[in-house]
């Protein structure tokens, strides 16, 4: 997509910080990190979220959960972590390109109390 800042980002046209890259998926630092490690895993190929998600995506998005597991130590994730994606608009998704947030590297119980 060519107004689409992940789909820049996964062509190397906007720079980022890389932690993971394959041939399907990059993994990156968010620009604005709510937690000591933030993470945002996207597929190279865009789509919006998971409500946009065809089987034709479901061999990808189960590969992107897998690199997460195996990646997150790696990444500082050693005490656990928080994987989220936001699915339009009003759950807070500010770029339509499909990613997942992955933070960690402080307590994050949750509920709260
Ligand atoms: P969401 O609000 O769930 O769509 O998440 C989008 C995330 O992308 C936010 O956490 C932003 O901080 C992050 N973000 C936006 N632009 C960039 C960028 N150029 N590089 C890295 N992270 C970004």
């Amino acid at each position: 997509m060519t107004d689409c800042i992940f789909c820049k980002i996964a062509a190397g046209e906007l720079p980022s910080t890389k932690v993971y890259e394959d041939d399907e998926i990059l993994g990156f630092r968010d620009l604005y990190p709510v937690a000591p490690v933030h993470v945002l895993f996207i597929p190279k190929k865009h789509f919006a979220n998971l409500g946009e998600a065809t089987a034709g995506n479901q061999a990808l998005l189960g590969k992107m959960l897998l690199v997460i597991g195996r990646e997150a130590a790696g990444l500082g994730l050693t005490e656990g972590y928080r994987i989220v994606s936001n699915c339009g608009e009003s759950a807070g998704q500010s770029v339509g390109h499909f990613h997942l947030h992955v933070m960690g590297g402080v307590d994050m119980m949750w509920p709260p109390g």
